[in-house]
């Protein structure tokens, strides 16, 4: 069905709208080129922060806070925000990226310092009572299983002895907690032999060695790791694997009083609403569609050579110092001499697309759980897909706009740069078309986003690495501010880094 109204082969529906929005591929290829030269007028300031996610954000509020306001921070894209921005359909919000915040515990106190200052949550009575309106409203999550949805992600086990193995992996998790301990973000739980152990093999090896086999449990957790790192359970790490359930999510077992998920925080762009509320104060010293392409550091400050991609021309900077907010890999090509930590580390990304699908109509329900915030298909390879009007107060009825997912191998990383943005628009309604057959006629339009190297995968032995351990405690002129420093990529890690980095820098 997509492929006639795409080529307009139908008679009566018109083709179908759409196409890639929010990454300029093309703008990040320029480091593989020669550098231009320039001799224009240099700019200077204090402090240049390259990369404007939240990572770059943190820092700049973190350096705006103790009263340091002489920086300016740099992204190659139109829009600040990197992986946590959002888009907007027909009028609608949705998300780009990333879309939601688990509620953050005591460790992450800069990320909890922020949701205060935001006005998200305020202290009452020695506890921490959170605005309704940005926690994800009812019903959360539900999964489509055995031909109906069924409340909840976590599907049912099949017989007492599977019911065994979700409540051992329940029991495990804990274990873990009580006696390694675990912390998001992740530097805050002191790090053992124990955690070194769980680091050294998969998470698909720990498992099986823990005869945690059964088919239904080992799909749910193998979804949670794509879902958070972008690769199964085969390719992260056992201490990854772990992290996961016991820093942020917590694993329920079917019966146990605490229910499977705790609330999260969402809005209908997702963490684009976090990142806007960020930039908002900050958006004179932002410097948006700046490739920056070398920084190299000189005795007497730091020079940075830019691409103004819409004046279509180089630009020169100088600053005494400079923090990397950029991707690793990305800022081991930009520093004219990064340090060894960066040469020898070895990190791999995974490829996600997302898509914004405008509807026509609504979809025709199926039987079991009513449409939920978050929506997924048992056994699919894909992440499902949010409603991104789920959480607007705006009651004006309009079509309905729906946010997929999908963490793609790194083989295809080829094909995310080379295929149309038709080729992905139909395996992504292929998808969805399996839960709802009606959405192929009914899709009106389809914005895709891809990102080549979305976020770090926590391969066995990156995150108790020498070289993260190096990158993160660096100091000086050029520090280093990216969530990679974590080895995997969630805001609270992008965040914390950020105010982190802005600690290090001697200015
Ligand atoms: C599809 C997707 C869904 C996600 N969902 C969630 C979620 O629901 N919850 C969650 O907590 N996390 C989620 N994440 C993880 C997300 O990556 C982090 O939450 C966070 O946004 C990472 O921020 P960062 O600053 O570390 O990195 P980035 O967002 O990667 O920021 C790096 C910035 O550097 C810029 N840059 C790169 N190269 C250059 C250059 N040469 N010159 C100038 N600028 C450059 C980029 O444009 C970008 O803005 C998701 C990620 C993706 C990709």
């Amino acid at each position: 069905m997509l492929g006639l109204l795409a080529s307009g082969c139908t008679t009566d529906a018109p083709p179908l709208q759409g196409g890639w929005v929010g990454t300029h591929p093309e703008r990040g290829h320029r480091l593989r080129g020669e550098l231009p030269k320039a001799d224009g007028p240099l700019k200077t300031t204090g402090v240049l922060i390259v990369g404007a996610g939240i990572a770059g954000l943190a820092c700049a509020r973190a350096l705006a806070k103790r009263g340091i306001d002489d920086f300016a921070i740099l992204d190659l894209e139109d829009q600040a925000g990197g992986n946590s921005r959002g888009h907007s359909i027909g009028g609608s919000a949705c998300p780009l990226g990333a879309h939601y915040l688990p509620l953050p515990d005591a460790q992450a106190r800069e990320v909890g310092e922020l949701l205060h200052e935001l006005g998200l949550a305020r202290e009452q009575l020695g506890r921490t009572v959170w605005d309704e309106k940005h926690l994800c409203h009812s019903p959360q999550e539900r999964l489509f299983i055995a031909g109906e949805w069924r409340d909840g992600l976590l599907p049912p086990p099949e017989g007492a002895a599977a019911q065994a193995q979700y409540r051992r992996f329940s029991d495990r998790v804990t274990q873990a907690q009580r006696e390694l301990g675990f912390a998001m973000p992740s530097h805050r739980a002191r790090w053992t032999p124990g955690h070194t152990a769980l680091d050294s093999q998969t998470f698909a090896a720990w498992l099986d060695r823990e005869g945690l086999n059964d088919s239904r449990l080992r799909w749910y957790l193998d979804y949670c790791c794509r879902d958070d790192f972008g690769a199964g359970a085969d390719i992260v790490s056992a201490w990854a694997g772990l992290h996961y359930f016991a820093s942020r999510h917590g694993f329920h077992a079917p019966g146990d009083e605490a229910g499977e998920r705790e609330p999260v925080l969402t809005w209908p762009e997702g963490n684009g609403w976090l990142s806007a509320q960020i930039v908002a104060p900050l958006h004179e010293r932002i410097h948006l569609g700046r490739t920056v392409l070398r920084v190299t550091e000189r005795r007497q400050g730091i020079e940075l050579l830019a691409w103004n991609e819409a004046a279509d021309a180089p630009e020169r900077w100088a600053a005494r110092a400079v923090v990397m907010a950029t991707p690793l890999f990305v800022s081991g090509h930009l520093l004219a001499a990064p340090p060894d930590a960066l040469r020898s580390l070895k990190q791999r990304h995974a490829p996600w697309v997302t898509a914004n699908l405008s509807l026509r109509e609504p979809l025709l329900q199926r039987p079991g759980a009513p449409p939920s915030w978050d929506n997924v298909r048992y056994g699919s390879t894909a992440l499902g897909y949010v409603d991104a009007r789920h959480q607007t107060l705006d009651p004006t009825p309009r079509a309905p706009l729906l946010t997929a997912y999908l963490a793609l191998p790194e083989t295809q990383r080829g094909e995310l740069l080379k295929q149309p943005w038709q080729h992905w628009a139909q395996v992504v309604t292929q998808e969805l078309a399996q839960t709802h057959p009606d959405l192929p006629a009914k899709l009106e339009r389809i914005d895709l986003c891809r990102f080549g190297h979305a976020m770090s995968i926590p391969t066995p032995g990156l995150r108790g690495s020498a070289e993260l351990a190096a990158l993160n405690a660096q100091r000086g002129r050029v520090v280093f501010a990216h969530s990679d420093l974590a080895g995997y990529s969630v805001f609270e890690e992008a965040y914390t880094a950020g105010v982190e980095a802005a600690a290090r820098l001697s200015l």
